[in-house]
């Protein structure tokens, strides 16, 4: 199964274009959207999920005997989605079990045993079985989110999206997550849109990163590193002399060595600038401060 995207474009009634011409495939495994505030991520992932009309442009999910045209028939395809908004909310006198029975019986799910079994293994699954009886209302963020998983996991969905699902999550509990987005992604297409770099390089098989609505680049995040190695240097400068270098040089990034005055800034370059620059092993970071410069760049410059 892949999802096909083709020129996908969105502009609100104020005038704002969220998604300019977006063109992605999507094959099973995760999927990593990645972009900065306002690029318009949220805006593909809720026509994904047939939540908000596109002007223009085409979704089809393609089976190996059919393919499903996803902006035309959204009663079918919300039956092979399951989607994890941004914001969810849960009524918080409620205990996950007693939630999750009622989305399953919402989902048409209304034989009781079969509902309890199902619920069960979804508690299982999402590691909140033993906190089950627990009123919602007292979840800690990454509890939520991994209820919130539970329930878009409902009727065994083919295509998991996740909006932004990992933001104020503390490093054990995003952990966790990660670790319950890898298995649900071994079998399905699950697509993770994030601000979030370590994201989509701890997780994702494939990735494209979006910018003012525009998909600036796509592929596998081992390639696109793999890519960038021998095109990231480093430097050592003192703190005052960061603006003519970042004026002289094409810098990514500074980082201030706390209490020093001395900071360290990557620039990215085909060549080495000079001598006075060391090579740096790349990263994922690197790639995408890089792409998001070109863009801001092409944005104040236009041809
Ligand atoms: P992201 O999820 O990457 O932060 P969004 O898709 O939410 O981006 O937003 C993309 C752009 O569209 C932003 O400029 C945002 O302000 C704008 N936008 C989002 N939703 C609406 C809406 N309902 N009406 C008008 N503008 C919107």
């Amino acid at each position: 199964m892949k999802l096909l995207i083709h020129n996908l474009s969105k502009t609100y009634a104020d005038g704002t274009q969220a998604l300019n011409e977006v063109s992605l495939e999507i094959a099973p495994g995760m999927f990593g959207l990645l972009g900065p505030n306002g690029a318009g991520k949220s805006s593909l992932m809720r026509t994904l999920a047939t939540l908000q009309e596109a002007d223009r442009g085409e979704v089809y999910l393609e089976g190996e005997s059919e393919r499903l045209d996803v902006l035309q028939e959204k009663m079918r395809v919300r039956q092979l989605l399951g989607y994890l908004p941004q914001e969810f909310g849960v009524y918080p006198r409620m205990s996950a079990e007693e939630m999750l029975d009622h989305f399953a019986a919402l989902k048409g799910i209304h034989q009781p045993k079969q509902r309890r079994e199902i619920v069960k293994a979804l508690l299982e699954q999402t590691n909140l079985y033993p906190v089950r009886k627990r009123k919602l209302g007292g979840y800690s963020g990454g509890m939520k989110q991994r209820f919130g998983i539970a329930q878009a996991l409902l009727g065994n969905p083919k295509i998991l999206i996740v909006d932004e699902p990992t933001a104020g999550l503390d490093p054990a509990e995003r952990n966790r997550f990660h670790n319950l987005l890898s298995e649900v992604g071994q079998n399905i297409i699950v697509i993770l849109s994030t601000h979030i770099v370590e994201d989509v390089s701890n997780l994702c098989n494939q990735m494209a990163i979006i910018h003012k609505g525009e998909v600036r680049l796509t592929g596998h995040p081992a390639q696109i590193i793999a890519d960038a190695q021998g095109k990231v240097w480093k430097k050592n400068i003192d703190k005052a002399e960061l603006p003519s270098h970042q004026k002289r040089y094409n810098v990514i990034s500074s980082r201030l060595f706390a209490g020093s005055g001395q900071v360290i800034i990557k620039v990215y370059a085909e060549l080495r600038p000079d001598a006075t620059f060391e090579p740096a092993e790349a990263d994922l970071e690197d790639v995408y401060f890089n792409v998001i410069k070109e863009a801001e760049k092409a944005v104040l410059l236009p041809d």
